[in-house]
């Protein structure tokens, strides 16, 4: 099954069981607690809180999602992207984990639907929730052995809520893997959250359930696809493959999934498809909040290419290649190709002039570091303020060498000459969960860039 055939079928499915079938929210949507939707539930939140008038009780989407907090994982895992879509469907105090569990199952395994098998699938509960074991094991007819249960940290969402969890809206979770011939790894595909308590307070008897039940799900199209594709990674799939073969071109190597440089090229490619998503909302590369992330995503991109060997701008033409795989749920993308490409040829020039200045200094860095295995503070401040080479590019190539680089050492230097304040350090949160969305940026804060100031001008 095609990548879009997969998301209309989901989206037909869920329609046909009564839910409203809603336009993906933007990325950067109006909401101060992210920095870019990490998830279906995103723009359902007032809903989930029972603020305001509903207008529907339950629905489905397609979300254009983006968790810069997966980056790291991209091109080391077969399944995780930076961009990426998430299908969902959502209750609010409508039907609740009886109908979630059966229809997930009804649409992954009969026939009409994606007709996968269902000895391939294995699911997992909270601890405690023998209301979704039962309804897995005696309704469903899965055998128990295919049903795991696990801890507040795997299972429940906000992880940790019964126990060290903060207070609010939160509820069990259970998920479905699915395990692909051969004895490759077995990958989540689908996340059904079950927000059935408010929080309060310490255990016990601290969860008090919520006279409206809600159903929060999460299935990752891409993922879903490889598996209905019956490939080894997301990258190889439909929509995915070919703009991988694009940057095999475009630098001069032909990509092959196990080639010398095929996880380079599958970073490359989702690095340049998320920003072509974010520049397309106006997003352009900055030196704060998702303007740093554009910046990062695209000089990652850079970085890689030019040490494949290719030193003048070419990334930005990926981004028709990008549009074409994405035009069918997104045709709006082809009235911005010209003007996306432009402003990443743009930030590909600015970064190819100092790159080479900075790979120097770095490598000179690496001689001096393989004793203490730290790169200085120093060090990272230069390669950040006159190389381009932004902190977390930097401590990722370090990575590569097992080496680290002094954060706070860099911290004080960015303090020192007032780029950075003490109270702007670390700025927003990067969610991991369908629900995190609602989280609050207390607690689950991740670095994502730096106040623009004179001091950083030259950082272009
Ligand atoms: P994982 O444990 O694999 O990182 P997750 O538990 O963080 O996934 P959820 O927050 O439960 O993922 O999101 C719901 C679904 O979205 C997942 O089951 C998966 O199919 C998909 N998904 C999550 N993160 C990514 C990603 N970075 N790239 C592609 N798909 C993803
Ligand atoms: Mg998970
Ligand atoms: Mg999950
Ligand atoms: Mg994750």
């Amino acid at each position: 099954m095609k990548t879009d055939d997969l998301r209309d079928a989901y989206l037909d499915f869920f329609s046909e069981k009564g839910c409203v079938r809603r336009p993906s929210d933007v990325l950067v949507p109006n909401d101060p607690t992210v920095l870019f939707t990490p998830a279906g539930m995103n723009q359902f939140k007032n809903q989930f809180l029972g603020i305001g008038q509903l207008e529907f009780s339950k629905a489905t989407t397609c979300q254009k999602c983006l968790r810069t907090g997966d980056i790291s994982n991209v091109g080391v895992t077969a399944y995780h992207h930076t961009f990426f879509e998430m299908l969902g469907n959502f209750s609010f105090g409508d039907y609740f984990k009886k109908e979630a569990i059966h229809w997930a199952w009804e649409f992954l395994t009969t026939k009409k639907w994606l007709g996968l098998d269902p000895d391939r699938l294995t699911v997992t509960v909270y601890l405690d929730d023998d209301e979704a074991f039962n309804i897995w094991e005696k309704e469903i007819g899965l055998d128990p052995k295919q049903i795991s249960r696990e801890d507040e940290y795997e299972n429940f969402w906000p992880a940790g809520a019964p126990t060290d969890g903060p207070d609010g809206v939160c509820g069990p979770c259970s998920e479905i893997y699915y395990h692909p011939p051969g004895g490759g790894k077995c990958v989540e595909i689908w996340n059904l959250v079950f927000t059935q308590f408010n929080r309060v307070g310490s255990p016990p008897d601290n969860l008090r359930p919520l006279p409206m039940k809600n159903i929060d799900t999460g299935m990752g199209l891409e993922r879903t696809a490889s598996t209905l594709q019956g490939v080894e990674s997301n990258f190889e799939i439909d929509t995915l493959k070919p703009l991988c073969e694009t940057v095999g071109e475009v630098l001069g190597s032909k990509y092959t999934y196990a080639g010398e440089h095929g996880r380079a090229m599958r970073r490359i490619a989702d690095h340049v498809r998320a920003v072509t998503m974010c520049v397309h909302e106006n997003v352009l590369p900055d030196n704060k909040e998702q303007g740093y992330v554009v910046r990062q995503l695209l000089r990652r991109a850079v970085l890689e290419s030019y040490l494949i060997g290719k030193q003048e701008p070419v990334l930005h033409t990926l981004v028709p290649k990008v549009v074409e795989m994405l035009s069918k749920p997104y045709p709006e993308l082809k009235e911005t190709t010209q003007s996306v490409q432009e402003a990443i040829r743009e930030e590909e020039s600015a970064f190819l002039d100092t790159i080479e200045r900075g790979l120097n200094r770095f490598n000179k860095c690496l001689d001096n570091a393989k004793s203490s295995g730290v790169i200085p503070g120093e060090e990272a401040f230069h390669l950040h303020t006159t190389d381009g080479f932004l902190y977390e590019l930097t401590e990722a190539l370090a990575a590569k060498h097992n080496l680290k680089v002094d954060r706070s050492g860099f911290e004080t230097l960015m303090e020192e000459h007032g780029i950075i304040s003490n109270a702007g350090k670390q700025k927003s949160v990067m969610a991991e969960g369908p629900l995190d969305a609602i989280r609050k940026t207390s607690g689950n804060t991740e670095f994502l860039g730096y106040d623009s100031t004179e001091a950083t001008a030259n950082v272009v």
